[in-house]
């Protein structure tokens, strides 16, 4: 199989049988509970578009390891022209969408754990790196959804996996046998986490050498024994429950995410891709954010596109889109989303090849694109919230709008124009709510200011890579406080 339909993704999920729980009760068919359908609807979108002729290009590769048509999100990057397309691809799931749609987390493990592992065995002469070939052939060929782990519960926030208190703080080998080991731990904020076929995980930061039990990496199905997921809740959740669809503002799609708890999980030694190699846990982290950095100026960009066209809707609804205040306003949502846009494609263009083979961003640039994705959705949410005006958060319910007695009533003072049914004020003034205060904001600002790593992350490594030295060198060059080589002239 090449390429999985929706259908037959959502088939598969179906035959999960997992540990799932929700509001303190264990929930049994989670593919058609209303709250969790709208993550898997988003998820299957990047199934449907790899369908479809008019994305091919963007939405499917060529394999490196088979020569097989895939879906690009389990493509091992080959080019800056792949990296390109793939925040191309980003942005135009997050436009099909308005929210996140998970499966990038999977693509971006991907690439990091491959690079890395190859390293590992140059210089340590293991043997990961086929092991994670094999393991990306059978992911490849059967298309699958793999959610990538790596932030841990993290406990005392001042000491390192090796001195918590809790040594489960960050999820460690607990028993070694000759099969395989077993692990114990907690993955927190996983994105799509019930929404994908396997996890795969990896350590959450650099390690000390004396903290090898962390250092492990590896893949597992999602039904393996000992996993239980707790699924986190989100603003505005339970409109799902009320019947009806404006309320929830976005009618098909959302995000999720979930705590996943490793209770004393087996893994097998041919799903290990790293287990105790503790000086490349660093680099892991670094390539696998780097690429998360990358994606963020895809993702994020597209679903600021939905949240321009929602302001553009509401002022043309409202009568005020000709204001000349109003204009400008959305000129500024849409130059602050393009910054973000150019950011993920210019990390992209600047990347290179790995010794591995296959392509890596570039890191300080990828560093500033999701700095700015920590900053700019939140102004591009301001900006809408000013347009919008205030109805967005006083509004009555559907229900009120439907009522037999005062519906009428609440319709007559809820329009606008003559020319735009009330109904569609409601609803975009919910699309509004839901992408900045809702379940979308989830997605679009929360996740903005800390998926992939909070604010300072970023600045630490800007700090990392940028050259400080050699500016001060251009500087003193030119203002003769040292020679300037470059003069040889008379
Ligand atoms: Fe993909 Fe963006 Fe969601 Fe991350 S936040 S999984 S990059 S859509
Ligand atoms: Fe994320």
């Amino acid at each position: 199989m090449a390429l999985k339909t929706p259908q037959q993704y959502l088939d598969d999920l179906r035959q999960l049988k997992i540990d799932l729980y929700m509001f303190g009760e264990k929930v049994e068919n989670y593919v058609d509970h209303p709250i969790i359908r709208p993550s898997i609807n988003a998820m299957a979108m990047t199934y449907k578009l790899a369908q479809d002729p008019e994305y091919e290009d963007l939405m499917t590769a060529t394999s490196n390891l088979t020569g097989q048509k895939i879906n690009r999100f389990t493509h091992l990057h080959q080019s800056t022209e792949d990296l390109v397309k793939k925040v191309k691809m980003q942005r135009l799931l997050g436009q099909k969408t308005g929210c996140c749609f998970q499966r990038c987390v999977g693509m971006d493990a991907f690439n990091a754990v491959f690079n890395t592992t190859y390293e590992i065995d140059q210089a340590k002469g293991t043997n990961y790196h086929q092991r994670f070939i094999d393991y990306m052939k059978y992911v490849q060929e059967n298309d699958l959804a793999v959610d990538g782990c790596m932030t841990d519960a993290r406990g005392d926030r001042s000491k390192s996996p090796g001195q918590q208190p809790d040594p489960d703080a960050y999820l460690h080998v607990v028993e070694r046998r000759e099969d395989g080991v077993v692990v114990r731990g907690c993955k927190l904020h996983q994105t799509g986490m019930i929404n994908s076929h396997e996890i795969l995980v990896m350590p959450n930061n650099a390690l000390k050498e004396d903290e090898k039990e962390w250092a492990i990496s590896f893949a597992i199905p999602l039904d393996t024994p000992g996993m239980i997921y707790v699924y986190g809740r989100q603003s505005c959740d339970t409109r799902k429950l009320e019947g009806g669809n404006v309320d929830i503002g976005n009618v098909h799609f959302g995000g999720q995410e979930v705590m996943t708890i490793f209770n004393d999980v087996f893994v097998p030694n041919d799903r290990i891709f790293m287990d105790g190699e503790t000086e490349f846990a660093g680099t892991l982290v670094e390539r696998f954010a780097g690429y998360h950095r990358q994606s963020y100026g895809g993702c994020k960009v597209g679903v600021g596109d939905t949240l321009i066209g929602a302001a553009k809707a509401i002022t043309d609804y409202q009568g005020v889109s000709r204001a000349s205040h109003v204009k400008d306003k959305i000129i500024e949502m849409c130059h602050l989303n393009e910054t973000l846009y150019s950011c993920g494609i210019a990390c992209s263009a600047e990347g290179h090849k790995t010794a591995a083979g296959n392509y890596l961003i570039d890191l300080l640039l990828a560093n500033v694109c999701k700095q700015n994705v920590t900053r700019f959705p939140y102004e591009i949410a301001r900006i809408a919230q000013d347009l919008a005006g205030g109805f967005f958060v006083t509004m009555p319910s559907e229900k009120d709008f439907e009522h037999p007695e005062i519906g009428g009533l609440v319709k007559k003072y809820t329009a606008s124009s003559s020319t735009v049914p009330a109904e569609h004020r409601q609803r975009m003034l919910r699309l509004i709510e839901n992408l900045t205060m809702g379940c979308a904001a989830v997605g679009y600002l929360t996740e903005s200011m800390h998926g992939a790593g909070s604010p300072q992350a970023q600045r630490i490594m800007i700090a990392r890579l940028v050259d400080l030295e050699h500016r001060k060198e251009l500087a003193e060059r030119l203002c003769g406080v040292k020679e300037n080589p470059d003069i040889d002239w008379e």
